[in-house]
């Protein structure tokens, strides 16, 4: 349908201007829908603008949520710095324009709202210098221009904030992934350290929670801590870490150093105070474990989006923090006796073959084995209760008795070994000998040991023969009367 020309029409000068503008604002509706990049749509917000409004400026900025305007354009004249002083800023916020300047006044503004839902998220700001203040039809067209580019910016906003997530989100998954590959507690700190330090840039101390001292395990970025430093961690920092984990991940923005930490010179953060550190707990349910202890830094803070992102990798670091801590456990378990805390023939397995294997390259090994004198009847005597006691005291004495680099282990029943490396058989007798000494001490003579003592010799092929050598010597100390140490016969 044609609807004619414009029936008034004064002067062919603002017909012209007026169908210009038109078309500026159909131009800009079709640019504007088909750009997602924020950049490029500022570029061409300004490059539809000016072709009807002469200008010396042109500014675009962005409100955030606090009600602070940003530059994020600049065309022309202008040092980025806000334009708008409070009152101009209520009016956008009402939806109106701003206009400064009257005839023959040396700078004309012209600002217009962008507003999305009722909300102000930025405004176009036009200057010009040529004693030609803007008028209300130019007002009205940048309030038009500014409505467009205000979808357009949300869009572009939104559309980079889920383009942002889902990259998030991959790299979450990455994270998790290499953290969960990972069974052992020492890797998997690494590893946690090595991820945080990744995402934040800033040096990284995984430090974990045991009872009320925190340890450091791990490190990465080149923080200065020697690993195993311990710190105490007051019950103030504990509660305030819990609630932080609880209500993350809103820390970023305000996130103070933990001063109450003590942060000594050669401490978790000489001169944190300074130079700012964050402490991201790692907790599992409401339990804190450890924490991740971001800085110091010197130069930029660290990103409050990459503090977030790293708040949302806590909980994938303490999972596999956990499981790593389990599985040593449920190891640990398998290898030890239940009654007497000592290592169980599976573990003395495992440590006599590595230290056979030793030997027959050239260290000297020793074996010994134990067996109670006439447990029998100590347990008939004292009751089985009072046996399993004997049987804890003796491991004690053992324990004791043997050096941090030897094994002593629960062989089965009453019967105990230890594996001497490094040890000949003078050796080997000698520790034996002790122990025999010892525990005679211990239980006052109420209970005796004997030992048959074993030296590796190259004619032996597996452990068995070391440890057959040991039994045949131990054999021969109960038939020699007991409470004495024999070695074995070549
Ligand atoms: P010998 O001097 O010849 O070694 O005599 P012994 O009585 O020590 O030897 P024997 O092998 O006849 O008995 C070992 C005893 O150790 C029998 C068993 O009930 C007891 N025993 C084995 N394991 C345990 C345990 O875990 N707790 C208690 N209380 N007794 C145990
Ligand atoms: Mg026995
Ligand atoms: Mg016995």
């Amino acid at each position: 349908m044609n609807r004619g020309r414009p029936t008034v029409t004064s002067s062919l000068d603002l017909y012209s201007s007026v169908t210009e503008r038109y078309n500026v604002l159909l131009d800009l509706a079709r640019t504007l829908t088909s750009t997602l990049v924020p950049s490029a749509l500022y570029e061409a917000l300004h490059q539809h603008v000016v072709r009807v409004l002469p200008m010396n400026a042109f500014t675009v900025a962005v409100v955030n949520r606090a009600g602070e305007a940003r530059t994020v354009f600049q065309a022309g004249e202008g040092n980025g710095a806000p334009l708008l002083g409070a009152v101009e800023m209520e009016h956008l916020r009402a939806g109106d324009f701003v206009l400064r300047g009257a005839p023959g006044d040396a700078t004309a503004l012209l600002a217009a709202p962008m507003t999305c839902e009722g909300r102000l998220i930025g405004y176009l700001a036009a200057q010009r210098r040529d004693a030609r203040p803007f008028d209300a039809t130019d007002a009205n067209f940048l309030l038009a221009v500014g409505q467009l580019a205000a979808v357009a910016v949300e869009n572009a906003r939104l559309f980079a904030e889920v383009r942002r997530r889902g990259e998030e989100a991959e790299r979450l998954e990455a994270i998790a992934r290499d953290l969960s590959g990972s069974l052992e507690l020492s890797e998997v700190v690494e590893r946690a350290a090595n991820r945080a330090f990744d995402v934040v840039s800033k040096p990284v101390v995984v430090w974990l929670l045991e009872g009320a001292r925190i340890r450091a395990v791990a490190r990465a970025g080149g923080a200065m801590i020697r690993l195993g430093e311990e710190r105490l961690l007051p019950p103030a920092s504990i509660a305030r870490l819990k609630a932080e984990a609880l209500s993350q991940p809103s820390i970023p923005a305000n996130s103070a150093p933990h001063a109450e930490i003590p942060m000594g010179a050669d401490g978790l953060a000489a001169g944190a105070r300074d130079h700012g550190r964050i402490l991201v707990p790692l907790t599992l349910g409401p339990r804190l474990i450890g924490l991740f202890a971001v800085g110091p830094w010197s130069d930029e803070p660290p990103d409050p989006d990459r503090i977030a992102l790293l708040h949302r990798m806590a909980p994938h670091a303490s999972a596999a923090i956990e499981n790593a801590r389990l599985h040593d456990e449920v190891r640990r378990l398998s290898l030890t006796d239940p009654l007497v805390q000592l290592p169980n023939r599976r573990q003395l397995d495992l440590f006599l073959e590595k230290e056979f294997a030793a030997a027959e390259r050239g260290r000297p090994l020793c074996f010994v084995l134990y067996d109670l004198d006439r447990f029998k009847e100590y347990n008939d005597t004292h009751g089985h209760r009072a046996g399993d006691v004997a049987l804890i005291r003796f491991a004690s004495v053992l324990r004791a008795e043997t050096r941090a680099m030897n094994l002593a282990a629960r062989y089965g029943g009453e019967e105990f070994a230890t594996v001497l490396s490094g040890t000949d058989l003078a050796g080997g007798r000698a520790h034996a000998e002790r122990v025999r000494e010892r525990c005679a001490e211990t239980f006052g003579g109420e209970m005796t040991v004997s030992a048959g003592v074993a030296e590796y010799v190259r004619e032996m092929r597996t452990p068995i023969d070391l440890v057959v050598a040991a039994d045949r010597a131990l054999y021969r100390a109960k038939v020699g009367g007991r409470n004495r140490v024999c070695v074995a016969e070549l």
